[in-house]
């Protein structure tokens, strides 16, 4: 698709101006096209030729970071969504529906977890959920003759584990269905799931690829290697479609087929589709990826040995240290780092966490995680303050745990700030 490397596409892949036109990407305000003829614009109704129709479907700002993005990831095709959410329910949906079954990694993100066992299942999709490190027998014995795609996080947000994606391709494509992953903490910077074996990945943009907390969004990218026609499994791929004048996705669409199906008819009916203005914005963030990711996944490791040498603190988690259980596993698939984000408990549980939190004066409390100001989430008095000490155990978050996403100032400055609220969390 494209001859430059990963930082040159951050900054020049997608937009390609043409004699005169604007520099940089422009804002195609616009809900919908003009066109001279009827004749041309039947055509675009029968997707028999290429072209924007209405902003619900594509819109040439949105269409230039989708090149971009697609360039990152190695994928045929990318479809950007309103957000995360969206882009992880068209994943499934494009190839899973009512009466069928999607295999899950346990380690997800809560809205992920929540958006399938509840909504999903009530649109009749069965769901089932496994610890990602469990061996492979046990997952294997877990698909049913329904299953039609496995779904699982590279790195997953907040229990930090790395996917062991060798082992979760062969068993996506043993049982002949496809493997989704949540690329979000990573990044295309520091993992290609495409180059594993993955075939479909999703995005939450807002993190890391907008990087600055101004743009909700997200992404679906399409590998384009997965075989559709075997086995007849995915007929809403491989036969016709009336409501596009029975178009043969797979036919007509080749190794697109996914992407093409995911825009023209899940955004089409579902209307997620991102702004215009979020994906000129969006585009910005992807421009200094590669500047930003290195220096996150750098400042949170000198965070992570600074609390693991500090006896105020009980316990870290984060794969680029030594000690952690994913240490080897993230040097294979992550050799640059796995994200910024380190999550940790402080000595006196619950109570020295708040006062910790509450301590802070460089790092933010906020409900986000992954752009370039350092912020800190406690989940066990925030989103899971419903909970029991012993329900927080039992989901992976103890009532000790701090989230905290390194950002990219001075490292000495976020280190700082951490040990005089320890001082006053902990006295
Ligand atoms: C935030 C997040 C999502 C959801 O994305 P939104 O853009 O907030 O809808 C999905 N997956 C992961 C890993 C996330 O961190």
């Amino acid at each position: 698709m494209s001859d430059f490397r990963i930082e040159t596409n951050c900054v020049q892949a997608g937009y390609k101006p043409k004699n005169g036109d604007p520099r940089v990407l422009p804002i195609a305000q616009s809900t919908t096209y003009f066109y001279e003829s009827s004749e041309h614009m039947a055509k675009l109704f029968d997707l028999s030729a290429a072209g924007h129709l209405y902003t619900r479907i594509s819109n040439p700002t949105c269409e230039a970071v989708e090149a971009k993005i697609a360039a990152l990831e190695g994928g045929v095709a990318a479809v950007l969504t309103s957000s995360g959410q969206a882009a992880s329910l068209m994943s499934v949906f494009n190839i899973c529906h009512a009466g069928q079954h999607c295999l899950c990694s346990a380690a997800l993100y809560g809205g992920t977890f929540n958006l399938f066992d509840k909504t999903m299942r009530e649109m009749g999709i069965e769901f089932d959920f496994v610890d990602p490190d469990a061996p492979i027998e046990e997952i294997n014995a877990l698909f049913k003759d329904n299953t039609r795609c496995v779904f699982v996080e590279s790195v997953s947000n907040p229990s930090l584990t790395v996917l062991d994606i060798e082992k979760w391709v062969d068993a996506a494509h043993s049982h002949g269905v496809p493997l989704i992953v949540d690329n979000t903490f990573p990044t295309a910077i520091n993992f290609r799931p495409f180059d594993w074996g993955a075939d479909i990945v999703v995005h939450s943009t807002s993190k890391y690829m907008d990087g600055h907390a101004v743009a909700l969004g997200g992404c679906l990218i399409d590998g384009g290697k997965f075989d559709w026609t075997k086995d007849n499994k995915y007929p809403e791929l491989t036969t016709p479609d009336e409501s596009y004048h029975g178009v043969i996705y797979t036919e007509q669409f080749g190794a697109a087929a996914y992407g093409t199906k995911a825009r023209t008819h899940l955004m089409r009916d579902l209307g997620s589709m991102m702004s215009p203005e979020n994906a000129f914005l969006l585009n910005i963030g992807l421009e200094t990826l590669h500047l930003r990711v290195p220096r996150h996944c750098e400042n949170a490791l000198a965070v992570a040995r600074y609390l693991e040498a500090d006896d105020r603190i009980e316990w870290v988690n984060f794969a680029g240290l030594e000690s952690s259980k994913y240490y080897e596993r993230a040097q294979k698939y992550m050799p640059n780092g796995t994200c910024g984000v380190v999550s940790f408990g402080v000595k006196g549980g619950r109570e020295a966490a708040t006062k910790f939190m509450d301590s802070l004066k460089l790092a933010a409390i906020v409900t986000h995680v992954a752009d370039a100001r350092t912020c800190v989430l406690h989940p066990a008095s925030t989103t899971h303050r419903q909970l029991s000490d012993a329900d927080l155990v039992a989901c992976g978050v103890s009532p000790d745990l701090i989230r905290f996403s390194v950002g990219i100032e001075n490292v000495e400055d976020i280190i700082a700030d951490i040990d005089q609220a320890l001082e006053k969390a902990t006295k």
